[in-house]
């Protein structure tokens, strides 16, 4: 068990913490982190420390120093991905290999980020003989980061690289269940880097208070928050009589869309790993509603049927799982409760095979599952379950399938698989969402937006659109006219 404390910059002050909160290895039960627990008040001070760094550095003016600054945690995490991708498996659950590649992606996030300081301009125009404006691109102020447990490292690198690449300060609130991992890669940047003091503060402790601290205070700018759409509605809510700006990236019920020429060969594994075996389904992307063209149905069912009944479900940190515990105790009675409704109201069609003997009885294991014959109200079909549970409908033609598509509240992601490029693009461009894949899933670049149609969110993260975000635009104009007379 490792106990932690809040790292602070050379030259901050050192807090000290009375009570804590713990985090239970999803795969045992076991306690493997203890959390300093922050209230309002570190809120208070860590805004005021934050606001009066942006006014007494060079932060906000000095593109070089941030990507210097961006440049040496981008090495720091690269030195050390091994230990923090162990630390993320034993908080989160997730497999070994995933949690690798987890963080060790997020090393090229923050260099092309770091890249991206350099190059925050706005734009000049001429406007007459007399008359110059300039447009300048400004930092927003002071951010409050607020992310979520499933993909912890990724998701906060995500909005604090290019809050930070912007010139602002930020408050960084992690989810509680993986609040050590996401501890550790802050203070790399804190405590190994050239960071003034004041820019960067981690805030440890329960959404609840911590949290909805921050998105209350009157010295937060803007809010970046990635989570439930719940959540985002009341952020959105309490964020409202400071008028501050908020940035949402939330659930989604994403479609996959098979059509009769696809190469299943391609599909069937693909499908298999973006709601089954990565995260245990537990990403916000996840294909949770297959919806194949009906000539090839009962095929592509039978192949799902063999490939779930192959997967290795166990630790993530033996090497030889294929699907590790969900993260939390509330997700795992979730998925169960999900899972007897699947039952009740449809037809399983695949997975639901008894868990193997050896698992530990305190870890969230569950069975991979998949459904078809739902009513179409059914619950099953219309929420984010955020776990590995399918629901599967047939669909025939064009038409249907992107109805069937487009049939849910949430826009975040989606895939068409087929080999007729006319296909892929019509269904693609008929899509309400935020990401299409054609013939993939789950690919994402620090180059390229990703964000939510509809109800799964508000603005957009990575690429420049991403950097754009954590900016505001100053119009300046000169009035040249010589004075009269
Ligand atoms: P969550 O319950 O909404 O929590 C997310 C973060 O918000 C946590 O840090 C949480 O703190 C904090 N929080 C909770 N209540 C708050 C409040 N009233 N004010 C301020 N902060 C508050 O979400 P989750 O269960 O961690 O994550 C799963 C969800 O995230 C799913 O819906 C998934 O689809 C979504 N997600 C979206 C994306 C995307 O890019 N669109 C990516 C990944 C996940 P505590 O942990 O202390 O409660």
């Amino acid at each position: 068990m490792k106990t932690y404390k809040i790292p602070v910059c050379n030259g901050g002050e050192n807090i000290v913490h009375d009570s804590y909160f713990d985090i239970t290895n999803p795969a045992n039960g076991d306690i493997v982190s203890r959390i300093p627990k922050m209230t309002e008040g570190h809120v208070d001070r860590a805004v005021s420390a934050a606001t009066g760094a942006m006014a007494g550095t060079d932060w906000a003016h000095d593109g070089v120093l941030r990507a210097k600054v961006m440049l040496q945690w981008a090495d720091k995490l690269e030195e050390n991905i091994a230990p923090i991708a162990r630390q993320l498996t034993l908080e989160n659950g997730k497999l070994i290999g995933e949690a690798t590649y987890e963080v060790s992606s997020q090393v090229g996030v923050i260099r092309y980020n770091a890249g991206l300081a350099r190059t925050v301009s706005g734009r000049s125009h001429s406007l007459g003989r007399d008359s110059f404006a300039v447009v300048a691109r400004e930092p927003m102020g002071v951010i409050a980061v607020i992310s979520p447990w499933n993909w912890p490292v990724t998701l906060m690198i995500r909005d604090l690289a290019p809050a930070l690449a912007a010139g602002n300060a930020a408050l960084v609130k992690p989810a509680s269940q993986t609040a050590g991992v996401s501890l550790d890669v802050l203070r790399l940047l804190l405590e190994e880097t050239d960071i003034p003091p004041g820019i960067v503060h981690p805030i440890t402790g329960s959404g609840r208070s911590a949290g909805q601290a921050m998105v209350v205070h009157p010295g937060i700018d803007m809010i970046a928050f990635t989570g439930d759409c719940s959540t985002g509605r009341n952020i959105m809510r309490d964020a409202s009589p400071t008028l501050k700006k908020v940035a949402l990236e939330l659930g989604g019920k994403s479609p996959m869309v098979v059509c009769a020429d696809a190469d299943l060969d391609k599909a069937v594994p693909t499908l298999v790993s973006a709601i089954f075996t990565t995260t245990s389904g537990q990403i916000c992307t996840a294909p949770s509603r297959l919806l194949v063209e009906r000539s090839i149905e009962d095929e592509l069912c039978r192949r799902l049927k063999e490939a779930i009944a192959t997967i290795r479900i166990g630790d993530g940190l033996d090497r030889a799982s294929q699907m590790g515990p969900l993260t939390t105790r509330d997700q795992y009675e979730k998925v169960l409760k999900f899972t007897e409704m699947g039952h009740r109201e449809g037809h399983l069609v695949a997975g639901g095979e008894p868990l193997p003997e050896d698992l530990p009885a305190k870890g969230n294991f569950v069975a991979p599952v998949a459904f078809a014959n739902l009513p179409n109200d059914s619950s099953l079909d219309r929420e984010e379950i955020f776990g590995p549970v399918l629901i599967i409908k047939a669909f025939e033609g064009d038409d249907e399938a992107i109805a069937l598509a487009n049939d849910t509240e949430f826009g975040l992601a989606s895939a068409v698989f087929t080999e007729n490029v006319h296909r892929a693009w019509r269904i693609s461009r008929a899509i309400k969402a935020g990401t299409v894949w054609v013939n993939t899933y789950n690919r994402f670049y620090p180059e390229v937006e990703v964000g939510g149609y509809k109800q799964s969110g508000i603005g957009r993260m990575a690429g420049l659109d991403g950097l754009h975000e954590f900016t505001q635009t100053k119009f300046i104009n000169f009035d040249s006219i010589p004075p009269q007379g």
